[in-house]
């Protein structure tokens, strides 16, 4: 694999970063996961501009305007070769003297990985993967913003650990007031008498792209769709369950906790939905004559 790394595409062997960098020694940094789709980024710039939201929130400056990073992400996908991959662009408060002061560190780093899309097996989508409700909190939204997409994520891994502790795959995390908020790296759909539920971004969750992109999908086809506070109550009472994000999109859960559920009509079709906006998305930017 080949690595951006500060202007230069280096070998991943040869790809480091400073000890001192703040983003390995406080996790000070930000982040955004991509996916490519037979060459296009999909919602590049919707990417971008959580990026610069998230640098806005923790008074990061991205050295870089949206031209420069989508060149810098174009300028990776070549270097790979890659036609369908996860990317990952990560921008930390750079290399400094050791204290928590963002002044000690004159220019951040930015980093950008990727690797040739695994997608997950077709049995998962097939039958859904189970899911647990977590002891671990999420970060109460006044503390740390669930909306900057950090590089420290223990919260989320601490509720990981949990769920693959007790053989599940993913975990949801509620809020402080005990509502449903998120998954450690997913949103969290369910239906109630054909009525699509989610979580509202007041309940302290990162407003996902995928997740927004589903809600405009519903919507258009005329489902009701309620963004709002839910417990978990009301997640056990659901005619079926879904998580979504960039890699893994639309994804059916048979199980939360003790609850079983079989794969619905709502994830299917909204699926489909997604994957044929994924396909005119890429041929919209083809006839466009678009790089990425
Ligand atoms: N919530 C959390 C905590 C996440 O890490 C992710 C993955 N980035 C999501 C939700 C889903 O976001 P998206 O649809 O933008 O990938």
């Amino acid at each position: 694999m080949h690595v951006y790394l500060n202007g230069r595409i280096l070998p991943e062997k040869e790809a480091s970063v400073s000890v001192f960098d703040h983003g390995f020694l406080y996790g000070d940094g930000i982040y955004e996961t991509m996916r490519v789709y037979d060459g296009v980024v999909f919602k590049l710039n919707e990417h971008i501009g959580r990026l610069y939201r998230s640098a806005s929130l923790i008074g990061l400056r991205i050295p870089y305007n949206t031209e420069g990073i989508k060149a810098a992400v174009c300028k990776t996908i070549i270097a790979n070769g890659f036609r369908n991959a996860y990317l990952r662009m990560t921008v930390s408060r750079g290399h400094g003297d050791i204290g928590l002061d963002p002044a000690l560190c004159p220019e951040p780093t930015v980093v950008i990985i990727s690797r040739e899309l695994r997608e997950y097996p077709a049995e998962y989508y097939k039958k859904g993967i189970s899911v647990i409700i977590a002891k671990t909190r999420r970060n109460l939204m006044q503390a740390i913003d669930p909306r900057i997409k950090s590089l420290n994520f223990l919260n989320n891994i601490l509720a990981k650990m949990e769920a693959k502790k007790l053989g599940a795959y993913e975990a949801i995390m509620l809020n402080v007031d005990k509502k449903i908020a998120e998954g450690t790296i997913s949103n969290v759909f369910f239906t109630i008498d054909g009525m699509l539920c989610t979580p509202s971004v007041s309940c302290g969750i990162l407003d996902g792209i995928t997740r927004g992109i589903i809600i405009d999908l519903a919507k258009k086809r005329g489902i009701r769709v309620r963004e709002g506070r839910f417990k978990k109550e009301d997640i056990y009472s659901a005619d079926e369950v879904f998580i979504t994000n960039t890699t893994m999109e639309v994804m059916p859960v048979s199980s939360v906790d003790e609850r079983q559920y079989s794969v619905g009509g709502m994830a299917k079709l909204l699926r489909g939905l997604y994957r044929a906006e994924v396909k005119a998305y890429a041929a919209d930017i083809r006839s466009k004559g678009e790089a990425i």
